[in-house]
């Protein structure tokens, strides 16, 4: 029996497929520590959890709304000037809203312009909905806005932008997401704007959301998330923010596949929104301190552009790589002898590196920074 070409076609997410590996080897008493999956070190704030513990006494456990409860909407629109609750449809994690997104979007064979290295599952998705990614290389992990430019054709229906970038950590600036605002206008297409990393930006850069280009709002479709931003990786709750129409499509196929996302959870998503600023600035600049000292360890070892945002720093192993050795293969070792998990760059279509991520307590960071460098 044979299963169907479109899942034959797909890898498996090399990112997520860590963590059950690392959960054995510890099981099996190995000392691991994980700079892989890429998930904020700190617990969920306590009003979160108050508030989801106060939804589940409340009974907030049967079917809602399939866009979301609608308190959580508008408060969520409330970021997005102009908008209201139905611009917002909250899914099951960024990862569900761009999985609805490529298949509201994609007909077979439409095109979707992908930069890379690039985060695993945007590939992986617009090929399960038809589509074709037509990956174009960054340049210094920056935009190369002439090749994205000059890869557009009749069949291509998205640009999909992830700044801060998974797996590089690259902000990319004003000018150029203006030239990606203006080739979006020129030529008729969609901007697919993955914005998870929003608040994790350093250095005092002015960082600018999609949304902010006025002329090109109706061709915008933000994608933000609870998971990095409030620590709730596990709450699943991520969402969209786009035209009424787009948001409506993507409520059209999440009817079919999820319904509504968690009850409970999505009241504790609402608390999170009304944390007290302070704690997500002191996350930053917490995060900011340990790319620092991430960034001198490696930058020693390897050649590495230094990341402006995110918690991930993506190195050039190439000089490591000797007789044929892979990135994977290195990464393997580096599991195998320090007992350190990073993800290879074939995960993210960029082989001859690896992702670091820092979002660490800082002495796991310094020891598994030392363990790296000491098998070298
Ligand atoms: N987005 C995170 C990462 O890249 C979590 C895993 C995943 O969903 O891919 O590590």
């Amino acid at each position: 029996m044979r299963l169907s070409n479109r899942i034959e076609s797909v890898e498996e997410s090399g990112t997520v497929k860590f963590t059950p590996l690392i959960q054995k080897l510890k099981q099996e008493g190995r000392e691991i520590i994980s700079f892989a999956v890429g998930e904020p070190e700190y617990d969920t704030p306590a009003p979160v959890i108050e508030a989801t513990k106060h939804a589940l006494d409340a009974q907030k456990t049967k079917y809602g709304p399939v866009s979301g409860i609608p308190e959580l909407r508008a408060a969520l629109a409330k970021q997005f000037y102009g908008y209201d609750a139905d611009n917002i449809i909250i899914s099951n994690g960024s990862k569900h809203s761009l999985y609805s997104l490529f298949q509201v979007l994609c007909d077979p064979g439409d095109e979707v312009i992908i930069s890379k290295p690039c985060w695993t599952s945007f590939p992986q998705q617009v090929k399960l909905a038809g589509g074709v990614p037509v990956l174009i290389e960054t340049i210094n992990n920056q935009l190369d806005c002439e090749g994205i430019e000059k890869a557009i054709t009749p069949k291509t229906k998205a640009i999909l932008l992830n700044s801060p970038n998974n797996p590089t950590g690259a902000v990319y600036p004003k000018e150029d997401m203006e030239r990606i605002a203006r080739l979006s206008s020129r030529y008729d297409l969609y901007i697919v704007s993955d914005e998870a990393y929003d608040i994790f930006v350093y250095d005092g850069i002015d960082y600018k959301s999609f949304f902010a280009f006025e002329d090109v709002r109706d061709r915008a479709i933000i994608t933000k998330s609870f998971s990095k931003t409030y620590s709730m990786t596990g709450f699943r709750i991520g969402y969209i923010a786009a035209s009424k129409a787009i948001v409506n499509a993507v409520a059209k196929c999440q009817g079919h596949a999820t319904g509504n996302v968690c009850s409970f959870a999505q009241y504790g998503a609402l608390a999170a929104l009304s944390l007290d600023e302070r704690i997500l600035s002191q996350w930053r600049a917490e995060l900011e301190r340990k790319r620092e000292i991430a960034y001198a360890y490696i930058s020693k070892l390897f050649d590495c552009i230094k990341p402006q945002g995110a918690f991930y720093l993506f190195p050039n192993v190439s000089k490591y790589l000797k007789d044929g050795k892979t990135s994977e293969d290195f990464a393997a070792d580096l599991l195998e002898r320090a007992g350190v998990a990073v993800v290879p760059g074939e995960t993210f279509g960029t082989p001859n590196h690896i992702r670091i991520s820092y979002a660490v307590p800082e002495d796991i960071l310094k020891k598994g920074l030392e363990k790296i460098a000491e098998v070298l």
